[in-house]
């Protein structure tokens, strides 16, 4: 008798990277106290759903063990910190996921309190980590000084999101984090080296429908920092909003709220003084890429990179399509160090030239659809879980967003547009989960089976789309885009893309020529 609780359990990988190894247990996890699924998350962390209330510790346990935490993967803390996962040799890829574990290092809480209560032998309450690794909080814990240097007595507000990009590749989707950082570059090929970071401050996607109050926002660009001063700036600005951000109300509780409402002038002088030194004005470097890093690539170092696309980011054994088994063979055979993508992908790092046809054959003969088999569309496309796993969902969007793929890509070939890049993101409320307020198109869960239809944003996630269609019926969302491809193939200027043209074109206009 008794009631059950499940949980979702996530576990944070600073820049996406982890280990075949650390894969590996997470899949046993999975299997062996979760829903026997696991997930890439829209923000390259693993979360596994189902986990039941007594198994918590067990899970939590492991996951130390294996080098990784969940501590800080939700919370209102500093959350994993996302960069451009792509595994080429170079000083400015490898700075920016230097940058990435400093940054996740530097505003990790300092409790212990989270080792006291999930990291003990399930049996007999006893510390079973040894000094010396992430467990070493276990000990001395009384003496401890319980006020966090960071983040005080009460932590944040809200929930705080960064991500570490280059101009040419935003796969961290810097304008939606509360600080996104920009690298400034000096140098070309191999001489190109990083001098600076523009910050980029107060985006964040999270709305409640109820409330009128609360919107999405793409983060401003707020100051330079040349290197070495970036990691003090963005505590300047953590401390303000630990400081000022809205604690009666956690619904306008995020830090875009604070820059809202000072603007971003008065915004920038508290953090100045709290930073004690000016911040230099941005350097007018716009975004220019994404890179999503799939597909096969030369690492720099002879060695290749494999770029897996997996829809919804979902790890799963289901009928002929074996992508968890497929996952264990590589991890147990290959071993190549991993990398998790902000598009819920996967990266296979370092194959040898001679391993790369078996790599390919272990997923081919486990039903693993490959990257090149994906339509563009559908390989930058992204949904929430939603149904049935998330508690705020008012709709379907994961296991929907396959079947409405189905009808986008049939309108896309008919128009002869395959070979357009453009996102659809989709999600099941409106709290925005898998990013669809700067996408080329968004799909907001809205009512049952209907949803709001974001146009005019941007694969390069600079701005912010607007909405185009209310409560469109799921049934309805192909067709409606289907009407706005046609438009778009016969008006666009060269090379312009999808949202590009929406955006120039504008709402109005666009309704009036797809016939409203
Ligand atoms: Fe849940 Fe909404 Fe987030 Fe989707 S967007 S995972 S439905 S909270």
């Amino acid at each position: 008798g008794g009631k059950y609780y499940s949980m979702m359990v996530r576990s944070v990988l600073p820049g996406g990277l982890l280990s075949s190894a650390q894969l590996m247990a997470q899949l046993d996890l999975c299997d062996e106290v979760g829903n026997g699924t696991l997930r890439f998350t829209t923000r390259q962390a693993i979360q596994v759903h189902g986990i039941l209330k007594t198994d918590l510790r067990k899970y939590i346990n492991r996951v130390v063990e294996i080098g990784q935490t969940t501590l800080a993967a939700c919370g209102d803390v500093c959350r994993n910190v996302m960069c451009s996962p792509l595994p080429v040799q170079s000083a400015v890829y490898n700075d920016m996921q230097d940058l990435a574990a400093r940054l996740k290092e530097h505003f990790k809480p300092r409790t212990g309190a989270y080792y006291e209560l999930w990291v003990t032998d399930i049996e007999t309450g006893e510390k079973t980590l040894a000094a010396g690794g992430e467990g070493t909080k276990t000990s001395g814990i009384k003496d401890a000084d319980p006020v966090e240097p960071i983040y005080g007595k009460t932590y944040l507000p809200r929930k705080f999101k960064l991500g570490v990009a280059l101009p040419e590749d935003n796969n961290a989707d810097i304008y939606s984090q509360d600080i996104g950082f920009l690298a400034i570059t000096d140098g070309v090929g191999a001489e190109r080296r990083i001098v600076g970071y523009n910050l980029i401050a107060g985006g964040g996607f999270g709305r409640t429908p109820s409330a009128a109050k609360t919107f999405a926002a793409v983060g401003q660009p707020f100051c330079y920092c040349p290197v070495g001063e970036e990691v003090s700036a963005a505590e300047a600005i953590m401390k303000v909003q630990r400081d000022f951000g809205d604690r009666t109300d956690r619904k306008t509780a995020r830090l875009k709220y604070l820059v809202a409402n000072w603007g971003l002038e008065k915004f920038k002088a508290k953090v100045e003084e709290y930073a004690g030194r000016d911040l230099a004005a941005p350097k007018e470097v716009p975004i220019v890429g994404h890179d999503d890093a799939m597909g096969w690539r030369e690492q720099g170092d002879g060695r290749w990179f494999y770029g897996l696309t997996i829809e919804n980011g979902r790890v799963k054994d289901e009928g002929s399509f074996r992508l968890k088994a497929a996952l264990r063979e590589i991890c147990g055979t290959l071993a190549p160090p991993l990398r998790v993508t902000g598009h819920q992908n996967l990266i296979f790092c370092d194959i040898e030239p001679g391993a790369r046809s078996l790599l390919e054959s272990i997923l081919k003969s486990h039903g693993v659809p490959l990257t090149e088999d994906f339509s563009l569309a559908r390989r930058w496309s992204m949904a929430c879980p939603a149904l049935p796993t998330c508690g705020l969902a008012v709709t379907e969007s994961e296991r929907a967003m396959p079947g409405i793929m189905d009808q986008i890509d049939a309108e896309i070939t008919k128009l002869g547009l395959d070979e357009e890049v453009f996102t659809t993101r989709m999600t099941g409320c409106p709290n925005g989960c898998a990013r669809p307020y700067n996408s080329d198109i968004g799909l907001v869960g809205r009512a049952k089976e209907k949803y709001t239809m974001f146009l005019g944003g941007s694969v390069l996630g600079h701005r912010l789309n607007w909405i185009y269609k209310d409560m469109v019926p799921a049934d309805e969302v192909a067709a409606e885009l289907g009407k706005v491809f046609t438009h778009f193939k016969a008006n666009r200027s060269e090379g312009e893309s999808l949202g590009d043209f929406c955006d120039r074109t504008g709402k109005d206009a666009l309704l009036t020529a797809c016939g409203e």
